[in-house]
This record gives C-alpha cells, sequence and structure tokens, in this order.
C-alpha cells in the first residue's frame, strides 16, 4: 500500500504511546556507565525484546574498561553505534569493528564468549545495545556474527526532508535492511525529521514496537495530540497498528525498532535467557565447565 492511501485510509490504526521509560543511569561490564531502558525493573521485556541499553559520554572513564571476555547464551545481541568505534571478538572466531552509524547482529544461540571493547582512548563514544530474544527451538543455534558498516545500511529519503537509515527490516518505500534471516522480523530504522515534519510507517500487526528518541521530541504520537516523547525517552507503542509522529520545533532523530512477539516463557539470569529455570541452570553448568 503506497503511503498517501495510507494517510487517507481511516480504517488505518495507528499506535499510540502505552507508556514512557525514562531508564535508569547504571554500569555494565568492567565498568561503563549507561542508562538502561528495558531489562529492569520498570521494563522487564517487552517480547521479544530483552534489554535496551542507551550509552553516550565523550569521558573515556566512563567507557574505557569496555566489556572484556563474557558469555551470552539463548539470544541475539545487536550493536548500534552513533559516535566511536567499538571491537568485537568472539569464541566462535568471528571478530570486527565498527564505527558510527555501524551494527553488529551477534547470534549467542547455544553459547558464545565474546567482547565488546571501545576502539578509542579518547572522544564521544554513542550508542545502543539491543538483545533480541530467540525462539525456543533457535535457543541452542549454532552462534553467529554479522556486522554491516555505515556505508551498507541504505539511506531511504522521502518528501520534506525525511531520512531514515533502513537497518533492518523493509520500508513501504522497499528500502530493505541489511540485517536479514532473523525469526523475530525486526524492524530497526534510524529516522531523521526536520522541524514539525509528519512521518508516517505501516508495521506488521504481530510486532512489538517501541519509539527512542536520541534528539528533539516527538509529539502526535498515532494521531494523539497529547502523546510526546521527550530527547533520551523510551515510547513503548501500542499493540498493532502503524506508526505516525511529528517532529517538535527541533526536529527530531529517533530509533524506530519492532519485532515478532514470541509468546514464549522467559527465565533469565545474568547473560542467559532460556525458557525454563532448568535451562539456565544447563547454561551455567555448561559455561562452568568451558562447554561454550
Ligand atoms: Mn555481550
Amino acid at each position: 500500500m503506497a503511503l498517501d492511501e495510507l494517510v487517507s485510509d481511516d480504517r488505518i490504526r495507528y499506535r499510540e504511546v502505552d507508556r514512557i521509560i525514562k531508564g535508569y543511569p547504571t554500569s555494565d561490564g568492567a565498568g561503563v556507565r549507561l542508562t538502561r531502558y528495558i531489562g529492569s525493573p520498570e521494563l522487564n521485556d517487552l517480547d521479544p525484546f530483552l534489554l535496551l541499553d542507551f550509552f553516550e559520554s565523550e569521558n573515556p572513564d566512563d567507557y574505557i574498561a569496555g566489556f572484556p571476555s563474557h558469555p551470552h547464551r539463548g539470544f541475539e545481541t545487536v550493536t548500534y553505534l552513533l559516535a566511536g568505534k567499538v571491537r568485537h571478538e568472539d569464541s566462535a572466531g568471528h571478530g570486527g569493528v565498527i564505527e558510527a552509524g555501524g551494527i553488529q547482529w551477534m547470534t549467542a544461540g547455544r553459547g558464545i564468549i565474546h567482547s565488546e571493547m571501545p576502539e578509542q582512548e579518547d572522544g564521544r563514544l554513542a550508542g545502543f545495545q539491543l538483545w533480541v530474544n530467540l525462539l525456543a527451538v533457535d535457543k541452542m543455534c549454532q552462534p553467529a556474527y554479522h556486522e554491516y558498516l555505515a556505508h551498507e545500511i541504505p539511506i531511504e529519503t522521502r518528501g520534506g526532508g525525511v531520512k531514515l537509515r533502513v537497518i533492518a527490516g523493509n520500508t513501504s518505500a522497499q528500502t530493505h535492511g541489511p540485517v536479514t534471516g532473523v525469526a523475530t522480523n525486526p524492524v530497526y530504522l534510524d529516522v531523521t525529521l526536520p522541524a514539525g515534519c509528519k512521518f508516517i510507517e505501516p508495521l506488521p500487526e504481530t510486532h512489538a514496537a517501541f519509539i527512542f528518541v536520541i534528539n528533539g521530541d516527538l509529539h502526535q504520537i498515532g494521531g494523539n495530540k497529547s502523546d510526546l516523547i521527550l530527547s533520551k525517552q523510551l515510547g513503548i507503542l501500542k499493540e498493532h497498528g502503524h506508526i505516525t509522529v511529528t517532529a517538535g520545533d527541533a526536529g527530531a532523530r529517533f530509533l524506530l525498532v519492532a519485532g515478532q512477539s514470541l509468546n514464549e516463557p522467559i527465565a533469565r539470569h545474568g547473560p542467559f535467557v532460556m525458557n525454563t529455570k532448568t535451562e539456565i541452570h544447563q547454561a551455567i553448568k555448561d559455561y562452568n565447565a568451558g562447554r561454550f
């Protein structure tokens, strides 16, 4: 369906804000300061998303310790950088460095040990880490790693100065993100809107969705005049329907991320996310026995 048809079709439902998450400051890894939005007491998960961290600092003390060797089992870790450089190395033999605008999509599957370290000693480091759950049948799959540099991510431009970096998913204008073959069929867009500009995009009915505002603010989420997402806030969107948002007076840059809910039980313990406590105990046993 073309976008102009969408706009004029009043049978289309749009997603309003379900709740706003302001995040809480914490640290992880060897002492990296970050703000956690999903995977916290405030919001344990947004099926299929298990964790969302945002990190941003010009002070190396906040990030230089990085995330030295640590394990994961049962899900995928996704790192998207806005500034700086991060090096990934893992026990399956994958490695690479991403810079601003690049993404690392790692499938931990049955078990992986990896490190995620800043590849810089000073300057600004900023970005996101998202954890995406795997279906029960896929949790013990072979680990995999994909890395896409900034120039490999297509940019879609629309009228009025709208710009989308399409990392995962297919847009209504048929721009295809490089991340494919993921069971939760994710949509991961980095959208820039000039002041007052409206953005509309269809989303699959089966998907849970959130918006994280990087800069500026967004109004009229789903057409609701009182809905507002401010800078550095996470807006969880209601189920079902498409997306419409309008940028505030300073414009806006935001992530729009959506994925198919799995509706399976979640048992989590630190870097392991399985379906049952028994599987968590097995993960710990396997890791301690060097079976990752
Ligand atoms: Mn990790």
